[in-house]
């Protein structure tokens, strides 16, 4: 498996430090605002990821931090009148449940901000002891940037050019206007712990460096966010475990591409800016997941409505493929044309290896995803070709198949609703005279009455027919292996 370092610019072999398991961190959000679709990006694709590491045999620990203490959380809950808990609160329950519904899984291990402040003063202690972090007359603690001899790898960044165009703040508390705050001393108002050098709060970056040391232990395979992570913020985690601890902090960086709206940068100001909750009030997760896992996660992803309804068409698509193969499966009729079967063998073959290739080159799932279009393609051809003759075992075998590869994306197909409606014995006692009371011999019945009448080129009958479906959320689907009546999506 091929993975991209964004610390080495290169796709490396990837090799876990500890043989079949893998150890990943993702930050996650600053709970003090609905996320939006481009943090969802981010989330979705470390799903994927995380989902792939483990259909691929490793025993994967996956650890995803809420900071549940920062400046934004404080300024919303001073807006609003309410404490900054309150706030943290409220959004970190509402990140847990739109993960879910995005089918998002939870992380093994959700350590939050506010409850790991011992770890964090403990860091900062041993890295004050070292030399790496000084504390200065104001209360606040600094990491002193120039004592990292390592600085700058993990973002490809020379710390003289850093002087130039970075937007430092002017401090005259810092030694180094490089330096950045490991811990901030108490403002009125503000939540507060006690420390060794005065009330404050931890730093935003030494909270993730703390809680991968406290959970995963240094160094991890992976860590992981968006692209705009990098730096400063992890540059600084990494500077701060690596003088700390001395064992390396995380061997891949992988950072996920932004996302744009029509083509342009997403922003409140331009009217384009979406949360995840409200798509997935209009769109299924697994619309919205596929349009995402159609760009590859390290390119801009360009999301709109537009793609989002086609990504919804083509989920439609390919789940009646799948209903179509085993609805074949159950009204097999006649001997199967050995030539053709083979050739659908072959082409679910064909996908799974290039499904597993495109997904272990660097995970690119608009390779893996476009292998199973092309297999619906020709599944359908299949299916058109042979009829009622099909091959049970073969078509089958291809809709297990793409059903099971777009699982493993955490893409779950619409699923036919099991029973049609009782009030399809309306239908068929208005329609056919039918008496009895099971709905699938009254479908039986609708549809050859159906049959019956177009043969009689009585539309109206056949008209009247379809309408009463329509009214009751039902169309009559005509395949080459026979009609069937099914519920409209
Ligand atoms: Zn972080």
């Amino acid at each position: 498996m091929k993975i991209y370092n964004s610390s080495t610019h290169k796709k490396e072999d990837f090799q876990p430090i500890e043989e079949g398991k893998v150890r990943m961190y993702v930050c996650g959000p600053t709970v003090y605002d609905n996320i939006h679709i481009g943090n969802a990006r981010t989330f979705i694709s470390f799903d994927v990821i995380r989902r792939w590491l483990i259909a691929a045999g490793y025993e994967v620990t996956f650890a995803q931090n809420l900071t549940d203490v920062d400046d934004k959380i404080i300024n919303r809950a001073n807006e609003q009148g309410r404490t900054a808990e309150e706030v943290a609160i409220e959004f970190s329950d509402k990140f847990i449940a739109v993960m879910h519904k995005a089918n998002v899984m939870d992380p093994d291990v959700r350590p939050r901000a506010t409850k790991e402040i011992g770890p964090m003063i403990g860091m900062i202690k041993t890295l004050i002891e070292q030399g790496h972090a000084y504390a200065a007359d104001n209360g606040d603690v600094y990491f002193a940037v120039r004592s990292d001899p390592s600085y700058g790898e993990v973002s490809g960044r020379k710390i003289d050019d850093l002087m130039v165009g970075a937007r430092i703040e002017e401090n005259e508390d810092k030694n180094d206007p490089l330096d950045f705050a490991l811990w901030k001393a108490a403002k009125p108002g503000e939540p507060m712990w006690n420390s060794p050098w005065g009330k404050g709060r931890p730093g935003w970056h030494t909270e993730c460096a703390a809680m991968v040391h406290r959970y995963l232990g240094t160094p991890i395979d992976i860590h992981g966010g968006g692209s705009d992570l990098a730096f400063p913020h992890h540059e600084n985690e990494c500077a701060q475990a690596t003088c700390a601890w001395h064992e390396g902090f995380a061997n891949t960086w992988m950072h996920t591409g932004m996302l744009l709206v029509d083509g342009e940068k997403m922003s409140k100001s331009l009217g384009n800016f979406f949360t995840l909750e409200e798509v997935l009030e209009k769109h299924s997760a697994a619309a919205l997941r596929l349009l995402m896992l159609q760009t590859h996660y390290r390119s801009p992803l360009d999301f709109s409505w537009e793609r989002l309804e086609g990504a919804e068409n083509s989920l439609a698509r390919i789940a009646g493929t799948v209903q179509n193969l085993r609805w074949a499966v159950s009204h097999a009729e006649g001997e199967p044309d050995a030539t053709l079967a083979a050739k659908l063998d072959a082409a679910v073959d064909a996908a799974k290896a290039e499904f597993e290739a495109q997904m272990n080159d660097d995970f690119n799932t608009a390779g893996a995803v476009a292998a199973y279009f092309q297999l619906v393609t020709e599944a359908n051809t299949y299916l058109d070709q042979a009829g009622s003759a099909v091959d049970t075992d073969v078509v089958a075998g291809a809709a297990v198949s793409i059903a099971g590869a777009f699982a493993v994306l955490g893409i779950e197909l619409p699923e036919p609703e099991e029973e049609l409606p009782v009030g399809l014995l309306g239908v068929a006692a208005g329609l056919c005279a039918y008496t009895g009371d099971d709905v699938n011999k009254a479908a039986e019945r609708i549809l050859a009455a159906r049959a019956e009448a177009r043969a009689a080129k009585d539309w109206d009958t056949a008209d009247a027919i379809r309408d009463q479906l329509r009214d009751m959320g039902l169309m009559i689907e005509d395949t080459a292996a026979g009609s069937r009546i099914k519920h409209v999506k």
